[in-house]
């Protein structure tokens, strides 16, 4: 049975002021918060556990070594993929989208296209923009309409004999907007190209089958799914991972080394150099554990409550515009006040506690298309209330008494 209030408990720092108000936390979408389950994981690992991996003999090494496969494996059963070498640590969404690209440098000619949509992060365009230039391949870009979604007929007039690589956020993270992607999947595949799904702000909401769903690369953040920050994961199916070559070179990462050659170890340590974020790969674990725990379906069913109320409260604000208004949203809402610069709105909306972001939110394209300089975005997460929400429309009106 979901109850927020018990869950609440588990997150130390919604307890704490700022500005002497309660913190309301709505910037979910940048960073979410970290329970008490997974801080006591990294407590416990450097307090017994802490060495490097891999390599020693010694017990703290291979309690941390196992510690960390374990921590693979959990990645690997939440989102379904059939081997635990197709999980790749990496430090991030960012790290996994540039070690792809970077992959696929070998496999580009100046006849190819890559395929982006215009909901895409930087993360997701810039990469492939590198790309082109170090290929001559040709990036096009999936249109956008008014609703914030994605002009899928457009897409597949795009798609051709030439297109190598398609790439889409399954949600975008200023917007909101779920993606279609199990059409986009299977008609990249019609056409034999290769597809990277962006789940960076989609995994916190909705979990995914990596093999139902046949995507052929799926990468994510720990720290927008309750872990911490500097870790991440890629899946990529065990053919193309092997095709791929290794991104940086260094240790862990080979099999043999002489001056004159050096073969590379298997998957998944071929992509692994150097020492990793080992505390931070166990803490990712333990956090899909967490939210395992309260289950995923739970959590969406609570989340579009509060996108449906936030929605409902905040429209009744004279002067409001939200910004994505499809039927098939997570729990964001980018919204502006007439007249008034979203940075403003959010200044104001700190002084009172609660933190929402402002600003392009690393989509300059979807903010050109609507021609503004930013939005504000708040963002839920399964741990907000129904009252933080109502503290947030009131800090919204203050703002647009203040600022009017
Ligand atoms: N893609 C999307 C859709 C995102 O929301 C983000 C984070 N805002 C990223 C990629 C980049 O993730 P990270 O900063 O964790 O590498």
């Amino acid at each position: 049975m979901f109850n927020v209030n018990s869950i609440r408990q588990d997150f130390p720092i919604l307890s704490r002021k700022v500005h002497g108000k309660p913190l309301v936390y709505f910037d979910n979408a940048a960073t979410s918060q970290t329970p008490k389950q997974v801080i006591d994981v990294i407590v416990e690992y450097y307090s017994k556990h802490n060495a490097n991996i891999h390599r020693g003999v010694h017990a703290l090494s291979q309690e941390a070594t196992d510690l960390y496969e374990q921590a693979r494996k959990k990645i690997q059963t939440h989102f379904n993929a059939a081997k635990s070498h197709e999980i790749i640590f990496t430090s991030g969404t960012t790290h996994s989208i540039n070690l792809v690209a970077n992959g696929f440098s070998n496999f580009l000619g100046k006849n190819d296209e890559i395929i982006v949509s215009a909901l895409e992060h930087h993360s997701n365009i810039v990469p492939w923009q590198m790309l082109c230039e170090r290929t001559g391949a040709k990036l096009k870009v999936i249109p956008m309409n008014n609703e914030g979604e994605l002009v899928i007929s457009e897409f597949d007039t795009l798609l051709s004999k030439n297109t190598k690589l398609v790439f889409v956020n399954h949600v975008s993270n200023a917007l909101g907007t779920v993606n279609p992607i199990e059409y986009i999947i299977g008609k990249a595949h019609e056409v034999g190209a290769a597809i990277l799904i962006d789940g960076a702000q989609s995994s916190p909401h909705i979990k995914p089958d990596v093999q139902a769903l046949d995507v052929d690369f799926y990468v994510a953040s720990a720290h927008k799914l309750c872990g911490p920050t500097g870790v991440g994961m890629l899946y990529g199916k065990e053919e193309w991972l092997k095709k791929l070559p290794p991104y940086q070179g260094g240790g862990e990462m080979i099999a043999e080394v002489t001056f004159e050659k050096t073969t590379y170890a298997d998957l998944p340590h071929k992509f692994e150099a150097g020492t990793p974020n080992i505390c931070g790969g166990i803490a990712f674990g333990a956090a899909l554990d967490y939210m395992n725990n309260i289950g995923f379906e739970a959590i969406a069913a609570y989340e579009q409550e509060l996108l449906d109320y936030a929605t409902k409260e905040l429209l009744m604000i004279d002067g409001l515009k939200i910004y994505g208004t499809s039927e098939h949203k997570t729990a964001v809402i980018s919204f502006n006040l007439e007249g008034i610069h979203p940075y403003d709105v959010g200044t104001i909306l700190d002084q009172q506690g609660i933190a929402v972001r402002t600003g392009h939110h690393c989509a300059q394209p979807i903010m050109d298309y609507y021609n503004i300089p930013g939005t504000v975005r708040a963002s839920f997460s399964f741990y907000n209330t129904k009252e933080e929400i109502d503290a947030l429309v009131s800090g919204v009106k203050k703002a647009q008494r203040m600022l009017s």
